[in-house]
């Protein structure tokens, strides 16, 4: 019975490849440097996975920025502003794709399917010439053999590359880039052919474009490639890899009938009705590499359960076919559960990290083999069954009040053009007015006195007086400025999620539990894995200092239920939406704090309600029902004459319009600069709208100080489309990454522009 890994974190247990990253990008290190760190990196992994037992353990998993650059890479699409001029990709032309250079911007990144890794989207037209420009592949692979591993090569597939690439400027929006597949094809070939002589007798394609909503173009680009590489691949054993999700019928029909595959990856963890099409039908005589151990989260396995599954799949495949697996690439998860210092004892039985994900999947495979690791397997039973009873994660007056949710809809009682009329007569703003989404310049004696507080080298008392004086900075700011309703700055916040999961019960921190996000960038989720309660206020007394410093309006600044949902590591013994029921009671108790306190203006931060969609329609509409019931939960008991605003961050909302409606919020401000007013399209072609709205007139996430003729020029536009008494003038984020120096021309030119169309109206 066999093992196998579909992919390992590149990062390092304690982000050492972040460091040798950035430390070469700042010139303090040579390329060689990188290139130890990187290949010690590599090295260890495939030991680890090595000595653990694993029979597939795959290579060129590893990447200096992402795996999709490195396809493109591979094929030498490099787009012309780059002046590549043929050979071996270096450094140079590759880090200048990721991150531009000083006379050339970086491609575009994307969200690489519903995960919160970000790819550099591949630009293709017609024109382009592939060529076999990049050897990292067979390199890695030889890399590995010379250290005695034998590992399986793996490669973006030729259809999800195409799938997920762009059309480059200047080429046609309606070029079709699976057009291209003939000519990526060649230099693939050449790839493989590479690799055999290198010795691989197996090759995994990563084709996770098999579990989106395909359309039958797409699931017939599928077999021609495969067809087409078909000579090329003889000899070879092929792994096609899927993930995130489960695979429709006719996809799972397209995929296992394609003469070339040895085996067909899926995962089990998030595609359990891939489970159902695998009963109907398994062709014979082929692999399948089960996704059992979930890459996508840090619980321990429930290896019975799992064991149970492998039987039950074992019956249909047969013993010898069987391959144990993980869901998706470990890529996802945090690495190494052992350098977590600050968890008890009793979480850390809870959990896996990719370290110990590996060990897991070696151990199901051996148990399927008939050498159970009897010790193994009931230490794991036991942490499962404390999970399960453990006090810490039972909250039963907290389980009481969710369910007790179910069956109503929490809509506030007046409509909200009603209660806009009751805010104005209160806020008596004039038309237009301006505000920002909350955060100000985070300097580094902010961060500073933040650091030492939480280390205890300063006083409770010398804290909160420099972060009252850091407020007062940002009031006096906001006042000279002339904005209209002010907010706090939020210099109190490492994160806008962690600030919170630290004041709530139910949520426990990591010191390492990193995940790449994008390039060198990590986060770190917390991770929810009890019932959430609110044992005591958590922004009520920064919210009433900073509102009794001005006589404007000061907003209340709140993370909503679903963002914190989505940038966390969730349970997975309860449905995503209970979560989410029992953080929004949290923040329904916050929001009606802060109104007794006297706050009349209160923002509910949504920022990651959008990139929640799951993949598949047929989920989509459920998760956007409770995600939206959840925000309004938070926000039901307030009086018409409170005004709750809601951000949201990315461009792309056009689709879940009628659900942003549907939150009810009476102000919603909105990420839009970046999307040439797409967002204003919808209401052009006529979506009512009655809340207020400000789509964000300039771009924070970078440096360039917009000209106020420029800002004046957006706010005509959107005036053009939207009324004028319910537009907002704001920017597209909070301004925490900016520095002074450009926030305040930044705001002086906002604020001019919305004067000069208030005085022209
Ligand atoms: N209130 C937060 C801030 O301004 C919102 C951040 C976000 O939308 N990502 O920083
Ligand atoms: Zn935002």
């Amino acid at each position: 019975m066999a093992s196998h890994i579909v992919g390992y974190p590149r990062m390092g247990p304690k982000r050492e490849l972040k460091f040798a990253l950035e430390s070469f990008w700042d010139g303090k290190s040579s390329a060689e440097d990188l290139q130890k760190v990187a290949s010690d990196l590599r090295a260890s992994i495939w030991k680890q996975m090595n000595s653990a037992g694993i029979k597939y353990i795959p290579s060129n998993t590893f990447s200096y920025y992402d795996q999709v650059l490195d396809t493109t890479a591979m094929l030498g699409a490099v787009p012309a502003r780059y002046g590549w001029t043929g050979g071996e990709i270096g450094f140079d032309t590759f880090f200048s794709m990721a991150r531009g250079n000083a006379t050339v911007p970086a491609m575009e990144m994307t969200k690489w399917f519903d995960t919160n890794y970000h790819f550099i989207v591949p630009e293709l037209g017609p024109d382009m010439k592939f060529t076999y420009a990049s050897h990292k592949a067979v390199n890695e692979f030889k890399e590995a053999k010379a250290l005695g591993v034998d590992t399986v090569p793996v490669l973006v597939g030729p259809v999800t590359y195409l799938a997920l690439s762009k059309p480059a400027k200047g080429v046609d929006k309606s070029f079709c880039t699976l057009s291209l597949l003939p000519k990526i094809l060649a230099v693939y070939k050449e790839v493989v052919a590479d690799l055999k002589a290198a010795g691989a007798s197996w090759i995994q394609f990563d084709e996770p474009i098999l579990v989106l909503d395909l359309e039958s173009q797409k699931l017939q680009a599928i077999s021609t490639a495969y067809a087409e590489l078909e000579s090329a691949l003889s000899g070879l054993n092929v792994l096609i890899e899927t993930y995130f999700a489960d695979v429709t019928a006719e996809a799972y029909q397209t995929l296992t009938s394609l003469n070339v595959a040895t085996a067909f990856g899926f995962d089990l963890v998030r595609g359990t009705k891939t489970l159902d099409l695998i009963k109907g039908g398994f062709p014979s005589g082929k692999y399948l590499f089960a996704g059992v151990v979930d890459g996508r989260n840090i619980w321990a396995n429930n290896l019975a359960a799992s064991l149970d599954t492998l039987n039950s799949l074992e019956a249909i495949v047969g013993k010898d076919k069987l391959v144990v697996s993980t869901s998706c690439s470990l890529l996802h998860t945090a690495v190494d559960l052992v350098n977590e210092t600050k968890l008890d004892n009793e979480i850390k039985s809870w959990l896996a990290f990719a370290a110990q994900k590996i060990v897991e999947v070696n151990a199901l495979a051996k148990a399927l083999a008939g050498q159970k690791d009897e010790a193994f397997f009931s230490s794991n039973a036991s942490a499962q069954a404390s999970r399960k009873s453990s006090p810490r994660v039972t909250n039963e007056a907290v389980q009481k009040a969710a369910a007790a949710l179910k069956g109503s809809d929490h809509r506030r009682a007046t409509n909200v053009t009603t209660r806009l009329d009751a805010q104005q007569k209160k806020l008596n703003l004039p038309i237009l007015p301006t505000t920002t989404i909350g955060s100000f310049p985070q300097t580094v004696e902010l961060r500073k006195v933040r650091r030492e507080y939480k280390a205890g080298k300063i006083s409770e008392e010398e804290y909160v007086n420099s972060i009252k004086e850091e407020i007062r900075k940002v009031v006096e700011l906001q006042e000279q400025l002339d904005i209209d309703v002010l907010v706090h700055g939020e210099p109190e916040r490492n994160d806008m999620v962690e600030y919170f999961g630290e004041q709530l019960s139910g949520f426990a921190f990591t010191v390492n539990g990193w995940v790449q996000s994008y390039g060198s960038r990590c986060v770190k989720p917390p991770i929810i894995y009890g019932d959430v309660s609110r044992p005591k206020a958590m922004t009520v007394f920064w919210s009433s200092t900073a509102q009794s410093m001005t006589k404007r309006p000061m907003k209340g600044m709140l993370t909503g239920p679903v963002t914190i949902l989505n940038w966390s590591f969730v349970r997975n013994d309860q449905p995503r939406s209970e979560t989410t029921y029992q953080i929004a009671l949290a923040i329904k108790d916050e929001v009606e704090d802060l109104e007794k306190a006297g706050i009349t203006v209160i923002q509910i931060d949504e920022a990651a309600l959008r990139e929640g969609l799951p993949l598949r329609k047929s989920e989509q509409a459920s998760y956007l029902d409770w995600a939206v019931h959840g925000f309004r939960i938070t926000n039901v008991g307030v009086h018409d004459t409170t005004q709750i605003h809601t951000h949201m961050c990315y461009s792309n909302f056009n689709d879940i319009i009628h659900s942003i409606i549907d939150m009810d919020a009476d102000v919603i401000t909105i990420e839009n600069s970046r999307s040439d007013e797409k967002l204003l399209s919808v209401f052009r072609e006529g979506v009512k709208y009655g809340a207020g709205i400000g789509p964000g007139v300039y771009d924070i996430h970078s440096p360039r100080i917009p000209p106020t003729e420029e800002i004046a020029d957006r706010v005509n536009k959107m005036l053009a489309v939207l009324e004028r008494n319910i537009l907002w003038v704001n920017p597209d984020c909070g301004l925490k990454t900016r520095k002074y120096a450009e926030v305040n021309p930044a705001l002086t030119n906002m604020v001019a522009a919305t004067k000069l169309i208030r005085n022209q109206l």
